[in-house]
């Protein structure tokens, strides 16, 4: 099918972008990779009357580190951080999600920034920079928010933006010195969504988890935080006990159902040994 008819702007700079996203409102969206909207708009599950195309606009496209901690701009595709050696070592989580999305296709154009406005609880960088504790900054013609990305994340393809504003880049803080993780994903075969994906991002204080990051893939109406075993970990020695007890806390905070990628029961009990391989990975004490 082809979509409905719409109006397209390749705007040169990000003030020209936000001036037309201030003008069409919720009329308007923005077109990143293009990979989520385009099947949608083909299938008229959404016929925006503006495309605002934001690929010409330069200066979003890098990653970098700012404070110890990392800024990805809005044009940042997927293929970049699989190749980025920032996204390695403490940032291990982004690093190993990269790959797990998709195909090469969908990774050459795809942004995370994309990926984050998509809310899709399927996708995979939801749960990895929110196990990171990351936050998006969005910027419109009234200003500049920044907004956690547990509140950005409002449920099943909605998110906390307003009509007008768009992301300009997603900003994940410093997790210490010493810190690894990584994102455990099981697909029915290579380039699948996600039957369950776990994203586990863990920063240490003195030998002991200092914070801990847990966030879970396709169990839920959106990337969901497993905040109980967060909690249970801080502070804790990663020994088999807490790491036993971390994965039970986890499945009990997924909410999965039952689908054609498996069982609600199956999937919890995948949520459950992913949180312990991640945490044993983590802690450097077996691969992942
Ligand atoms: C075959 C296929 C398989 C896929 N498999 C996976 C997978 O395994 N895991 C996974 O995580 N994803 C998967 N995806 C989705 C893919 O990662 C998309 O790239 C991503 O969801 C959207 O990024 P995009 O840049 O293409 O966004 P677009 O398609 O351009 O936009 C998506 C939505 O976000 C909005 N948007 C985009 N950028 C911004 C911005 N900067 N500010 C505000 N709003 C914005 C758009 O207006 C639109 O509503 C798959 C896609 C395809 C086609």
């Amino acid at each position: 099918m082809y979509p409905a008819s719409f109006e397209y702007h390749a705007p040169a700079s990000l003030d020209e972008a936000l001036s037309l996203l201030e003008r069409y409102g919720d009329e308007g969206r923005v077109l990143a990779g293009g990979q989520s909207l385009i099947p949608l708009m083909k299938l008229r599950f959404a016929s925006p009357r503006a495309l605002v195309d934001i690929n010409r606009i330069e200066g979003l496209d890098g990653v970098e580190e700012v404070d110890g901690g990392l800024a990805i701009g809005a044009l940042v595709r997927h293929k970049d951080c699989e190749r980025s050696e920032l996204l390695r070592g403490r940032f291990g989580v982004l690093g190993d999600a990269a790959p797990q999305i998709s195909d090469p296709i969908v990774r050459n154009l795809g942004t995370v920034a994309g990926s984050l406005a998509h809310a899709d609880p399927q996708g995979d960088w939801g749960s990895a920079l929110l196990a990171t504790g990351a936050e998006v900054e969005a910027r419109s013609e009234g200003g500049t928010r920044v907004i956690p990305l547990d509140q950005f994340f409002q449920g099943p393809f909605t998110t906390a933006l307003e009509p007008g504003e768009m992301v300009t880049s997603v900003r994940v803080p410093d997790p210490g010195p010493r810190a690894a993780g990584t994102y455990l994903k099981l697909e029915r075969k290579v380039g699948d969504y996600a039957t369950v994906g776990v994203a586990v991002h863990v920063s240490f204080d003195n030998g002991a988890v200092g914070k801990a990051g847990i966030a879970l893939t396709g169990v839920g109406p959106s990337n969901l935080r497993a905040s109980e075993a967060e909690a249970a970990l801080a502070g804790a020695e990663l020994d088999d006990d807490a790491i036993r007890s971390a994965g039970e806390l986890a499945a009990q905070a997924a909410d999965p159902r039952d689908d054609v990628r498996g069982s609600a029961e199956y999937k919890r009990n995948v949520v459950r040994i992913f949180v312990e391989r991640g945490l044993r990975k983590a802690a450097g004490r077996e691969e992942a």
